[in-house]
């Protein structure tokens, strides 16, 4: 069963904070609210919380000052601070005095809920080995492969494009699926099938950089967004973990490369043009890369 998790949110603004917890409570958290940073300090010492989001403004105590009197309470807790565009500097003297990250105002769903979900999930990895059932349980999380599940790599996939249409860079999707898998399955079990995946998912992440997002987009079938990365990077990308699967597994993988903005810029067609680049590597002899075109 999936553990509460609590939130606790410092916003004198009703209408921030309902945006907050509407966000955060569609994800399963539980989401407290404190009227002002005073309040919050003290609900903060009365229960355990993984994160505490609060805002810059208040008069009575500024970012910094909050930091630290959170810290003093509750050592590990991941301080967020809300902050407008203009005013991130702000957001960055609390990241120097200890907060973790921050969220800009105007609020947008997606980017609570990543921030808030990469917040809770490194509380969790750094704290005793009691919580880190919670790893496997968190929404945004394959039980199977430990990688992140389709419904993550939605959310992922959106905020980086919506972070591109602002710059100039590239980013590419690879999405690959297993060959013939349903031939292992039936030939060596279930259960060696479910081995066979958890290999490929060490592998995947294991053949790309941190800053790629190796993910578990159905049964047999992985995706991985390559930030900072156009098509002919891809390719020798795609190559390599094309090598790697089949050099350290008993099987081979096909792979469908799309790159942003060459094939679209938007994200249901970048990740459809990868799919069916896929189907041309499936169609044209397996253990291949095809690129969209
Ligand atoms: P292709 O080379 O064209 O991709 O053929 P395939 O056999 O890999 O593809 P197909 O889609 O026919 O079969 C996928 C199989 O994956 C069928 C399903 O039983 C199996 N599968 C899906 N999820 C899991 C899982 O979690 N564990 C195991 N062991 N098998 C799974
Ligand atoms: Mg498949
Ligand atoms: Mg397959």
């Amino acid at each position: 069963m999936q553990q509460e998790v609590n939130i606790l949110v410092v916003e004198e603004d009703n209408a921030a904070a309902e945006v907050l917890e509407s966000s955060l409570k569609s994800v399963g958290f539980q989401v407290w609210i404190a009227k002002n940073p005073q309040e919050g300090l003290t609900m903060l010492g009365t229960s355990n919380f993984p994160v505490i989001i609060t805002e810059l403004r208040s008069p009575r105590m500024n970012g910094v000052q909050f930091t630290r009197e959170a810290h003093k309470i509750s050592p590990s807790v991941n301080v967020l601070v809300l902050t407008g565009y203009s005013f991130i500097s702000s957001a960055i003297e609390a990241m120097e005095a200890g907060a973790y990250g921050y969220i800009t105002k105007p609020l947008n769903s997606s980017e609570i809920r990543i921030t808030v979900e990469r917040a809770v999930e490194r509380f969790f990895l750094l704290s005793t080995s009691d919580d880190k059932d919670y790893l496997v349980d968190l929404a945004i999380k394959d039980g199977l492969t430990g990688l992140f599940n389709r419904r993550y790599f939605n959310e992922l996939i959106n905020i980086e494009i919506k972070r591109l249409s602002r710059s100039p860079a590239s980013l590419s999707l690879l999405m690959l699926d297993i060959d013939n898998f349903k031939n292992y399955n039936d030939t060596k079990g279930h259960q060696a099938g479910d081995e066979l995946l958890k290999g490929a998912a060490k592998i995947l992440k294991s053949s790309v950089r941190s800053v790629d997002m190796v993910c578990r987009y159905g049964g047999e079938e992985f995706i991985i967004i390559l930030p900072q990365t156009d098509k002919s990077a891809a390719q020798i990308i795609a190559e390599r973990v094309r090598v790697q699967i089949g050099l350290y597994l008993p099987t081979t993988v096909s792979i469908g490369v799309s790159t942003f903005p060459d094939d679209s810029r938007e994200t249901e067609q970048l990740i459809k043009k990868a799919d069916n680049a896929l189907y041309q590597a499936k169609q044209t002899g397996k253990n291949k890369w095809c690129a969209a075109q």
